[in-house]
């Protein structure tokens, strides 16, 4: 069989743990003997995050700018825990935080559905696509234990030297602060992907945030949507009947539950980081969900949502079989290749990532699957398979269908 060629290399983003475990065997098995892969690899790993003093991490998303299509593998955004495991230098920050602050935009993240795993929340009936907004707010704040009485005071001073001062807290005891911030031309660049991408998918949006109590911050949010929405995209809106409404955070959690799906919900960074993990394990499982980085110039950075598995990774380490899903990052994949055929105009490799999706969804529905989803299928008699065993049943599929 000739390889599928490529013309621009994917910027190739390696991590951590069991995660990069699968990520070697998905490209042994399912796309090095298929396609002439072509990447720029770098190594997000905490160790050689360490030893570049993070620098990597800063290529690695300049890179996704100039080449316009990255995949990334799960990584370690160390904690105190995690310095004493590895001896780092310091407890680096989010590496996901660190390239989304530098491509900015908006991340989608859509649940895989297959048949004989079913949403616990019944009414579901569509995926719910989350995009979370992937600048600013608590992924790029200043913190201050305060240890002492004394005055914490929120203060802009302009180019010219004027300040503006608020009172944060007059502290009597220990305490702690934070500021946050966001800036228009990110929130905008947010609601345009999301009402784009409401368009493309010929759904409806939902955005919530906490305007009641957050009158300036959160209200700008929903300000700057509806500012946007009347004049850039409510007459397409209209003629594609699809809509948008803004709600409370808390207000839009409560119809989620009893929605049937089929819709975009947008959210703010921290909302959609907690809302994602709620929805995807509702839909059956954390590894069953996509996730896709759009930045306002069209740059695309793939990846699963779920983190780096550092429990299988441990019984991994201590010689025990594992059985962790790899869907969510053989998805990170081949929505890359897609994407990167669509761009370079090579629709048998975008046809690849369609078989190679199929052949994933093709192996579940036959009853192979990995442990997560065997404890809760509706299929009888599922066929629990190692994460080894799994990619190597994908594989097959594969290869029937592309013979
Ligand atoms: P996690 O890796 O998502 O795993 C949490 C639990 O969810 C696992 O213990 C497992 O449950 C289940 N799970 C997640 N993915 C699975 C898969 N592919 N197959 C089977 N089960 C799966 O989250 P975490 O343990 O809280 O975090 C581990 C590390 O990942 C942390 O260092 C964190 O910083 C990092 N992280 C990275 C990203 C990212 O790079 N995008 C995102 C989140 C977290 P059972 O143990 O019950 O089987
Ligand atoms: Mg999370």
């Amino acid at each position: 069989m000739t390889k599928i060629p490529m013309k621009t290399p994917l910027v190739e983003m390696d991590g951590d743990e069991m995660t990069r475990v699968l990520w070697q065997i998905i490209k042994d098995e399912l796309l090095l003997p298929f396609v002439d892969l072509e990447t720029e690899y770098y190594d997000l790993g905490l160790k050689k995050r360490d030893e570049t003093d993070d620098q990597i991490t800063i290529e690695a998303a300049n890179a996704a700018l100039k080449y316009g299509v990255a995949v990334k593998c799960a990584t370690i955004t160390p904690n105190e825990a995690r310095k004493a495991e590895y001896q780092l230098k310091q407890v680096w920050k989010s590496p996901n935080g660190t390239i989304r602050s530098i491509m900015d935009g908006t991340v989608f993240r859509k649940p895989i559905q297959v048949r004989g795993i079913d949403p616990n929340v019944t009414s579901w009936k569509k995926p719910i696509t989350i995009a979370r907004h992937a600048y600013g707010d608590v992924y790029r704040n200043v913190e201050m234990y305060i240890d002492r009485p004394g005055k914490a005071e929120l203060v802009f001073t302009d180019a010219e030297g004027n300040e503006r001062r608020k009172l944060i807290q007059e502290f009597r005891t220990p305490g702690v602060i934070q500021g946050t911030h966001n800036l228009d031309r990110s929130i905008s660049s947010f609601a345009r992907s999301c009402f784009n991408y409401a368009l493309d998918a010929g759904e409806d949006l939902w955005f919530g945030a906490k305007d009641t109590i957050s009158k300036s911050y959160d209200h700008r949010f929903k300000d700057l949507f509806a500012e946007i929405y009347e004049n850039e995209f409510k007459e397409r809106f209209e003629a594609a009947g699809i809509s948008y409404f803004y709600t409370l955070i808390d207000d839009i959690v409560a119809r989620v539950m009893k929605s049937e799906g089929g819709f975009i919900w947008a959210c703010k960074n921290y909302d959609g980081d907690v809302m994602s993990d709620m929805l995807s394990s509702a839909f059956g499982s954390l590894a069953m969900m996509t996730s896709v980085l759009v930045n306002p110039e069209g740059k695309y950075e793939y990846e699963a949502a779920h983190g780096t598995v550092q429990k299988h990774y441990y019984r991994h380490l201590a010689g025990e079989e594992t059985s962790t899903n790899s869907v969510a990052t053989i998805f990170a994949w081949s929505g890359a290749l897609r994407k990167r055929g669509q761009l370079d105009d090579i629709p048998e490799l975008s046809a690849f990532a369609d078989a190679l999706e199929k052949a994933v969804i093709d192996t579940i529905e036959s009853g192979k699957m990995t442990g997560d989803l065997a404890r809760i299928t509706t299929l009888e008699h599922p066929v629990q398979l190692s994460s080894r065993a799994f990619i190597l049943a994908v594989r097959k599929k594969l290869e029937e269908a592309l013979a």
